[in-house]
């Protein structure tokens, strides 16, 4: 056995025994469908045949786990991507200011990290956007008691390698209504923080016994997956997430962001699988215990079990609005047994909103991670296909549950618009905030539609908000 093979399958986040070449990853593979230099078969090939792998462009990969999702062996070229890109990585990232950021304040991003004068390219409608996402409401701020817990297990779990103890299993998910632990994320928050006020005005209306914690750290996602968080540190981190919801008593954890819904199953999963216990030995030095009670679900699969009583509370109707709904490769392809089948479908619905079928539905969005930071084209290339097969369906608005799928779409939207010289004149949304309106939210002090680079006012104004 070589070298990288031996440590891959030593990595409790590897399950891999066999490559059949089949080529079926290839066929799906957003990276292999842009680039001639990456595909996952031939990484897969290279592999197994104990060649040398560090020099593949292993960067061209989206995490999106549409190689996962079709694999018949349950293969995940993300993953091996995932672990053989940190073989590589030389610790920069602790210069980098979403992990100072995370060091530093407990959140991988703020609005300070994604400044418009950094991005020039997402235009004069991202400045207006960014500095009416600074006057939408104070940042979240976690407690200094917190940040001395973070700041120990981040120092204690920089370089601690998790090794394999046993095969990972699916983590069971069931759908509560009661005692949720509102997780929040920092994207979110940065970007569209009325994507998140809209989630309190729902469960607030809904009377839902909820906690918003200010405990509650970044689930770390977007920094591990763009290669700026370790793996111990990503793990232990939401080790202490999930301690800390336990302990609360709100074991019910609703994501607001897919790239969190994830990351707490995977870390559950990893956790679960006999390494909680390593972990606790970290958590024990804050005075900490991950017991392995909490229960990972997304916001909008609470909400969804909720859909009769949203509908009984409906002001506002978008009688007949074609949407396009857009989930999130990591709730759809990551865990695709814990998917609930047409689920945002169902719920948006209930505002009167028409889901339109697209042929690229199941196409990633093209954030890509550290393509966001530092390699646009890359992503834009992607949400270019994905907008064009929306806008060939006849959608008006996109419906996402993920912020960095939001992202992508509405502040790119402008300048493929110019690249390709067609016009898609898409309205951008999360769910949250298309039920919040339809419940009576006000749309600027509560959904945040200032806070968009595409205007949403079009749309309100057809439907005489
Ligand atoms: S990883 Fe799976 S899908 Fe890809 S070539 Fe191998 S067997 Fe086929
Ligand atoms: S995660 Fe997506 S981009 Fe990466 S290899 Fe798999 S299919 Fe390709």
């Amino acid at each position: 056995m070589n070298i990288v093979m031996k440590h891959l399958l030593s990595d409790p986040r590897i399950d891999f025994s066999y490559c059949m070449q089949c080529g079926g990853c290839t066929a799906v593979c957003p990276a292999a469908s842009i680039s001639d230099r990456y595909n996952p078969r031939e990484m897969m090939y290279r592999l197994i045949n104990k060649m040398d792998l560090m020099d593949y462009p292993l960067e061209e990969c989206f995490h999106c786990y549409s190689c996962k999702y079709i694999c018949k062996l349950g293969n995940s070229a993300s993953d091996i991507v995932k672990v053989l890109k940190e073989e590589k990585s030389e610790r920069e990232y602790r210069e980098h200011p979403i992990y100072k950021t995370f060091y530093e304040r407990g959140l991988c991003a703020t609005p300070d990290i994604l400044p418009p004068d950094k991005i020039l390219d997402w235009g004069p409608s991202y400045e207006r956007a960014w500095n009416a996402v600074k006057r939408f409401s104070s940042l979240r701020e976690i407690p200094h008691d917190s940040m001395v817990d973070l700041q120990r297990i981040a120092d204690l779990s920089e370089d601690k390698r998790f090794k394999k103890i046993n095969d990972l299993e699916i983590p069971k998910k069931e759908i509560k209504t009661d005692k949720i632990y509102l997780f929040k994320s920092c994207f979110m928050d940065a970007q569209y923080p009325g994507a998140t006020e809209s989630m309190r005005y729902i469960f607030d209306k809904l009377k839902i016994d909820y906690l918003d914690d200010p405990r509650q750290s970044s689930c770390t996602g977007f920094a591990y997956y763009a290669d700026l968080m370790p793996f111990g540190t990503m793990l232990v981190n939401n080790a202490r997430n999930f301690a800390i919801a336990e302990e609360s008593g709100y074991k019910n954890i609703a994501t607001a962001c897919v790239t969190s819904y994830g990351v707490l199953n995977e870390c559950k999963s990893i956790l679960d699988s006999g390494i909680g216990e390593e972990s606790n030995k970290i958590l024990k030095r804050v005075d900490l215990k991950y017991k392995g009670d909490v229960n990972v679900m997304h916001v909008f699969e609470v909400l969804h079990a909720l859909r009769s009583k949203i509908k009984k509370k409906i002001k506002n109707r978008f009688d007949g609005l074609p949407v396009a709904i857009h989930y999130g490769c990591h709730y759809t392809k990551m865990f695709r047994e814990l998917t609930i089948p047409n689920s945002l479908e169902d719920l948006v619905s209930v505002t009167g909103a028409v889901p339109v079928d697209y042929g690229e539905k199941d196409l990633c969005c093209g954030m890509g991670f550290s393509d966001t930071l530092n390699n646009r084209d890359h992503s834009r290339r992607i949400a270019e296909r994905k907008l064009l097969s929306i806008k060939e369906a006849g959608a008006k608005v996109v419906i996402s549950a993920c912020p960095g799928c939001q992202i992508t779409f509405d502040r790119n939207q402008e300048y493929i618009e110019k690249k390709i010289g067609e016009r898609f004149d898409l309205v951008h949304l999360n769910y949250s905030q298309l039920i919040a309106l339809a419940m009576g939210a006000d749309p600027n002090e509560v959904v945040g539609i200032q806070t968009h680079s595409n205007p949403i006012e079009p749309v309100l104004e057809e439907f005489g908000f």
